[in-house]
């Protein structure tokens, strides 16, 4: 029987690296409805920057995974059921798979926009290797991308492809870019780096539909306004994957919910990555999973251990203007103040005792992140 861990996003492979540092005994099989091959997520919208093809960001592939992990890993193989009673999983094929222990790495869905026109379909969204590979084989040729999206993802693609000599359209309803993860002032300073990069910003607006046009695609904004282009890209959020969690019973708020010990309301069920909401917080990043993954690996080993979580700051790759951030909550009393100019700022949110409960870095400041980052309490502490 043994443990079945559903994924092979960095959340299940780093989970199974970790239970292996405890114990190389307990039968591992991991399930993915994916090519299983490892690689770093967020490598993906660096790989113009460092000229690396989608099969050069592969780190290892199923076969030497599974030899390294002294695991089974299934590909290409969908999970249609939790059966918590049985403590087994059916796959697509109507087969079913018992565990002992099961750890659900099953990340998130790109939300998919709702987009008129005739060649809506062929919007690419990028949240995996195996969609990268179809995006890069659209866009290595492709003189101009729309991108649908100011996020961490929309800015990131945006410049990247235009360090590639790509011509890039950057589309978003809000007035700033990264609006959950910055204030005013720095995101003003990546607005500047991005069009002194040259990539042209339409704020205020969205994509509304996408059509076939003469050369390419023709891609309307709610403006009325159109764009030519050979490639549009949707990067407008994610939503955490819990329908199967759901459907089996498990707790679902914005993610399957853990306990401290990754644990879901199901015995011997466990969750975690882009997937989870862990002691309260869906955090759908590298550290957060890193963390969760060292906790879970000793837990499943039979060595139960809470995951810590200190704050984590998100740092977004836009070579133009880094940015390194963590948002205040949005009830913090408090202001901002910033320090620096142009590009480079250090903005601190403080309430009036001085406490601080959020940061923003953009530039050259981004190497101050250590001593703000030490000064805030933990997310979940020891
Ligand atoms: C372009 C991009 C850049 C990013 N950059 C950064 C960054 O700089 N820093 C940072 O911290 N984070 C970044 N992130 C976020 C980070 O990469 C993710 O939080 C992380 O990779 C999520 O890993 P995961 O294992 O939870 O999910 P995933 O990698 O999505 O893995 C999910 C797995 O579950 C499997 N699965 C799902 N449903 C089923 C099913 N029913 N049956 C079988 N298998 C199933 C899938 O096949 C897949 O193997 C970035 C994300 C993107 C898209």
């Amino acid at each position: 029987m043994g443990i079945v861990i559903i994924g092979t996003g960095l959340a299940g492979y780093t989970t199974a690296r970790e239970l292996r540092k405890h114990d190389t005994e307990t039968p591992l099989t991991l399930v993915t409805a994916d090519s299983g091959r490892a690689y770093s997520k967020p490598m993906l919208s660096t790989g113009y920057r460092k000229q690396q093809t989608p099969s050069d960001l592969v780190q290892g592939e199923p076969a030497a995974m599974a030899e390294s992990l002294d695991a089974q890993v299934l590909t290409g193989t969908s999970v249609e059921a939790l059966l918590p009673g049985e403590s087994a999983i059916r796959l697509t094929d109507g087969t079913t798979l018992p565990y002992e222990q099961l750890v659900l790495a099953l990340g998130a869905d790109p939300i998919a926009p709702p987009l008129g026109g005739d060649a809506a379909e062929a919007v690419f969204q990028v949240n995996d290797l195996d969609q990268y590979e179809r995006f890069r084989a659209a866009a290595d040729d492709a003189r101009r991308v729309v991108i649908m999206g100011g996020g961490l993802i929309g800015c990131e693609f945006a410049n990247d492809l235009r360090e590639a000599g790509h011509g890039v359209d950057l589309v978003f309803p809000e007035p700033l870019p990264l609006p959950r993860l910055l204030p005013e002032q720095p995101a003003w300073a990546l607005h500047a780096a991005l069009t002194e990069m040259g990539v042209a910003i339409h704020t205020g607006v969205t994509l509304v539909a996408v059509d076939h046009g003469t050369a390419g695609v023709v891609a309307t904004l709610s403006s009325g306004r159109t764009l030519e282009a050979d490639v549009v890209l949707a990067a407008i959020g994610l939503r955490p994957r819990t329908s199967l969690a759901k459907t089996a019973g498990l707790t679902v708020e914005q993610g399957i919910r853990t306990d401290r010990w990754l644990a879901t309301s199901e015995p011997n069920i466990y969750a975690l990555g882009d997937c989870a909401a862990v002691g309260g917080y869906v955090l759908p990043y590298v550290a957060p999973l890193t963390n969760a993954a060292r906790a879970l690996g000793r837990t499943l080993a039979g060595e139960p251990a809470p995951v810590h979580y200190p704050v984590m700051p998100v740092t977004v790759k836009t070579s133009c203007c880094q940015v390194v951030a963590w948002p205040p909550p949005e009830d913090a009393p408090g202001a901002w103040q910033f320090d620096g100019e142009g590009q480079n700022l250090r903005g601190e949110y403080r309430d009036t005792a001085g406490t601080l409960h959020g940061f923003a870095l953009t530039g050259k400041r981004i190497k101050e992140r250590m001593p703000l980052t030490k000064e805030m309490p933990p997310l979940l502490g020891e």
